[in-house]
């Protein structure tokens, strides 16, 4: 080679050489400037599931999707059959170890972490007849948790599956679970269960728990660490399931726990077994039925498998969370000065702590803990040092009483995405679902500062980002399974039903003598005060003081009840979250009470969560009809009419009503008469000779005319009413054959709340075609309009949850804002008893049982006088105690409360002061 080449090749190596390190300067720059904007610690943190590559429960707004065996429909379980056939012959296994059980616990054990010796342990398993099971879970830093490690325990041998390295192989041991030759022992198998589903797709079939057993034998105590010191003499401590069980190598004293968690379990059974056996039942046929209780705790063991894994799904991201907080805060330290403003930021971070925990995979307290997100809320502090200063010292605080498994704080989510905080806390985006896409865009997005996982790639799908439009558009192809439906639609209710700030305020009204007259709301206050009726006496939460001599003293009258400040809790189990106000006294019969007996409101309006409120509304039910046979008043019309004569049935006169054979209510007959009129021709044969059926019972079963079916539209109606809906129809009741109206018409035309909704609902079902849809003329007609909406029922019987039922809910949302006493104050005391009154003729048409309430009221009065209605009332709150067992009601409250109260000289009651009186300045 000349020189001259040797130069050319080091000049164009030279060149290449700057080049390269001009180049590797410039990334190197580039990604250090990338990384101060926003490095996430999970760039430099190794967590165990990051090496996982099968995940089945992923952290998007998906629902959880099950094992499918072949192509039938998606939301069984997957092992339906086969469990089900064990609940009616169940497989018995009544010698679990047969006395070989070695009680000491040796020192070996097989520690399972690679395929083949997964492989080995089914071969194993296979070949008996049962195994114990047991498993534990990581919750803290995973956002749906997962488990950690399986002990499998036979006659022989313990096992401790690895299930961290073998993640993605754990399917192996499908087949073995599934197989319902051979039994499972756990001990309270109720969340292994599902967990095994979400993790690795198996299916528990043929299950023994032990804890079911112990319920059967109805033992003192049904906890593993009770029957380990019974039967095994043997003390566990079960601090360690708080332990961190994703180590690596499990230290000696974890192993030894865990081992221990099923090496007994078979044993145990046995000992149970045993007992369930030498348990003594005669069956029908006065024989001694043997296996009785064992079948028992078989049964209600393999029911418990038929259980599915689903993800809990929120209609906003983040917000039932956001909810419980704000109601937990607002019960322990009153409402803050800046409530709206405390409301509005525990929202928003709640929504960021929710994605934030799904996109990093970490659970939402470890995240941000509870206490960090009200500090934040309250302090809202605007400088890096301030935000992280505010969290650890709310975390300090919790972690004294906590366990040791707590998070360092801030966690490094938050440190590591500080600079997300100033557009959550400053007021820049005013909308959840804006802050939800911006985060979701800066850390997942093209150019995101958080890595990709299994775990959050499907957060970006579009649809999945927004769970409440999902929750309605089944035909976009979601299916859903009927437990996350049922779920979603009972979170639904909760929130459009739900009172939406706590109902207590817990003012206090003193008498001029400094002794305490009542608890109340800021209204009633007011009303005091801005008639110089009182002074101010205390700020937070405030407190007035009567400048006149009221009546008596709520103590010395035997009404406690008024002097107690009450919790903004469900009196039935202590719900703090949400609830809603049900009425003891259904107002089919309280609206027509006496003035004087009807002042004791808020003794009679409690709290309830909606499933409580479920319990007490069905009992109410049940006992108006016990009612009504009771007095001889039906809670329904019937009636015979000449279709000329224009009819009355508003329950003034008695011979309007008759008993017996099958009334029809004013709803059902008015929802079935619309549909009628809108669609007959067009409806199935089969529907509307249903549908006349109904119209017919309430014309003593005479053929129907047109006409017929006009005047049936204004059955139960007040005169007002009837006139309104007469105009708006456009009709005179007294013309003859005239077509049917058509669909325009009646839409421009129904204005009237109850019409239209019943006539919606009914609309639909028709539209249908289908009949499926019983429950909703059910649903607007049971009384539930304007007395106790009981909607979550109806709702949740429709499993799939469809538009359809998204109008009804809505229609119904209408409907309770009808009732003045409820909605517009927030309070259940603002509003007078004769504010309510004054709507009260309107309200009547809309109480599905108004003649019968007026009917009884009215006999019980002329009958028994006050003691009567008093006596009344004391049924029903006796119904309401038994059909709930409330644990939580207000001291004072007592079924015998008496609502003698007698009026002062300015109380809102006193008939002297009903004039003036606004609608919010309610007295009990
Ligand atoms: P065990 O059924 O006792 O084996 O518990 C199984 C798993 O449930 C444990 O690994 C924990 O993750 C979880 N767990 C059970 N009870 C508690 C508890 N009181 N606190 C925290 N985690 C628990
Ligand atoms: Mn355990
Ligand atoms: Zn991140």
């Amino acid at each position: 080679m000349e020189n001259k080449d040797k130069i050319k090749i080091a000049f164009t190596i030279s060149c290449l050489a700057v080049v390269s390190i001009v180049l590797a300067n410039k990334i190197r720059k580039h990604r250090k400037r990338k990384q101060n904007i926003s490095s996430c610690y999970l760039k430099s943190e190794a967590k165990p599931q990051q090496n996982f590559k099968r995940v089945l429960a992923s952290n998007s707004y998906a629902p959880f999707k099950h094992l499918k065996l072949d192509d039938s429909s998606s939301d069984l379980h997957p092992y339906e059959s086969e469990i089900k056939a064990l609940l009616e012959k169940p497989q018995l296994e009544f010698e679990f170890c047969n006395a070989i059980m070695d009680m000491d616990m040796s020192d070996t054990y097989v520690w399972v972490d690679d395929e083949s010796k997964l492989e080995e342990l089914v071969e194993v398993l296979s070949k008996e007849r049962v195994f114990a099971v047991d498993t534990e879970q990581h919750s803290l830093r995973s956002f749906l948790g997962f488990t950690a490690l399986i002990q499998i325990s036979t006659r022989k041998e313990d096992y401790l599956v690895d299930t961290i390295a073998l993640h993605d192989i754990m399917g192996i041991l499908c087949p073995v679970f599934a197989n319902p030759n051979i039994c499972k022992v756990f001990h309270g198998a109720d969340n292994d269960i599902i967990w095994l589903q979400r993790d690795f797709h198996i299916y528990v079939v043929n299950l023994f728990d032990t804890a079911k057993a112990c319920d059967v034998l109805s033992k003192p105590q049904r906890s593993l660490a009770y029957l380990l010191e019974t039967y095994c003499g043997v003390t566990t401590n079960k601090l360690y399931q708080r332990e961190d069980w994703r180590q690596r190598p499990l230290p000696t004293d974890m192993v030894e726990y865990a081992r221990m968690d099923a090496h007994y379990l078979l044993y145990i059974a046995d000992c149970l077994v045993a007992e369930l056996k030498r348990q003594k039942n005669e069956n029908s046929a006065g024989l001694e039925d043997k296996f009785y209780f064992v079948f028992e705790a078989n049964r209600r063991s393999n029911a418990l498998c038929l259980q599915l894994y689903t993800k809990e799904l929120e209609a906003s991201p983040g917000q039932s969370a956001a909810s419980s907080i704000i109601s937990r805060h607002l019960n322990d330290h009153g409402s803050p000065t800046n409530n709206s403003q405390f409301q509005d930021l525990v929202r928003r971070l709640c929504s960021w702590r929710d994605l934030m925990a799904r996109m990093h995979d970490e659970s939402l307290k470890y995240v941000l803990s509870d206490n960090a997100v009200v500090a934040l809320a309250e302090k809202v502090p605007s400088t890096a040092t301030d935000i992280c200063t505010t969290i650890s010292q709310a975390d300090i605080e919790m972690d004294s009483v906590s366990s040791n498994s707590s998070p360092r704080f801030p966690s490094s989510v938050v440190l590591s995405h500080l600079d997300d905080f100033p557009y959550l806390l400053q007021d820049e985006i005013n909308n959840l679902d804006d802050i939800f896409q911006l985060v979701l865009k800066k850390h997942l997005g093209p150019n995101g500062s958080c890595p990709f996982s299994l775990y959050n790639y499907g957060l970006l799908s579009k649809s999945n980002t927004k769970a409440s439009k999902r929750l309605v558009s089944k035909k976009n192809g979601y299916n859903f399974t009927k437990k996350v439906t049922r779920k979603a639609s009972r979170e639904l209710f909760v929130q459009k039903f739900s009172c939406k700030s706590p109902v207590y305020h817990n003012c206090r009204i003193y008498a001029n003598d400094g002794r305490l007259l009542c608890y109340c709301d800021r209204r009633k206050l007011e009303w005091y005060l801005q008639r110089d009726l009182a002074k101010l006496v205390d700020e937070d939460p405030p407190a007035i003081m009567l400048l006149f001599e009221p009546k008596g003293r709520p103590e010395d009258e035997g009404n406690d009840f008024y002097i107690q400040s009450k919790k903004n809790i469900c009196v039935g189990c202590g719900e703090g979250n949400h609830y809603l106000r049900y009425r003891i006294i259904p107002s089919c019969y309280r609206i027509h009470f006496p003035e004087h007996l009807k002042s004791h409101r808020s003794h009679d309006i409690v709290l309830v969560c909606v499933d409580c409120h479920e319990k007490a509304h069905s009992a109410a039910e049940k006992y108006k009809k016990k009612v009504a046979s009771e007095f001889g008043i039906p809670l329904f019309v019937h009636k015979v009419v000449n279709s000329n004569e224009e009819h009355d049935v508003s329950g003034s006169s008695t011979s309007l009503m008759k008993l017996g054979d099958g009334g029809v209510s004013p709803l059902e007959l008015r929802t079935a008469a619309m549909a009628l009129l809108r669609h007959g021709p067009r409806m199935p044969p089969g529907r509307r000779e249903e549908l006349k059926e109904v119209v017919k019972k309430y014309y003593g079963g005479r053929d129907i005319s047109e006409e017929d079916l006009e005047n049936a539209l204004l059955v139960g109606m007040s005169p007002h009413e009837k006139r309104r809906m007469r105009k708006k129809r456009g009709l005179s009741l007294n013309s003859s054959s005239r077509n049917f109206v058509s669909d325009k018409e009646v839409e421009s035309s129904n204005g009237g709340v109850q019409l239209s909704s019943s006539n919606k609902a009914l609309n639909i079902d028709i539209e249908d075609g289908s009949d499926a849809s019983k429950e909703e003329p059910n649903l607007v007609a049971t009384d539930n309009i304007s007395d106790t909406p009981s909607l979550y029922s109806a709702f949740s019987k429709n499993e799939i949850y469809e538009p359809k039922n998204a109008s009804i809910l809505d229609l119904n949302v209408d409907s309770e804002i009808t009732d003045p006493s409820v909605k517009q104050n927030g309070s259940i005391h603002p509003s007078s008893d004769s504010a309510i009154f004054a709507t009260c003729s309107s309200k009547l048409s809309l109480l599905g049982h108004g003649p019968h309430g007026k009917q009884v009221v009215d006999f019980l009065m002329k009958e028994h006088g006050d003691d009567g209605v008093r006596e009344f009332c004391q049924r029903w709150r006796q119904v309401f105690v038994e059909a709930i067992h409330p644990r939580f009601l207000p001291a004072g409250w007592d079924v015998t409360h008496s609502g003698r109260r007698e009026f002062g000289e300015f109380s809102v009651y006193n008939p002297a002061n009903k004039a003036p009186t606004p609608a919010t300045a309610a007295k009990d």
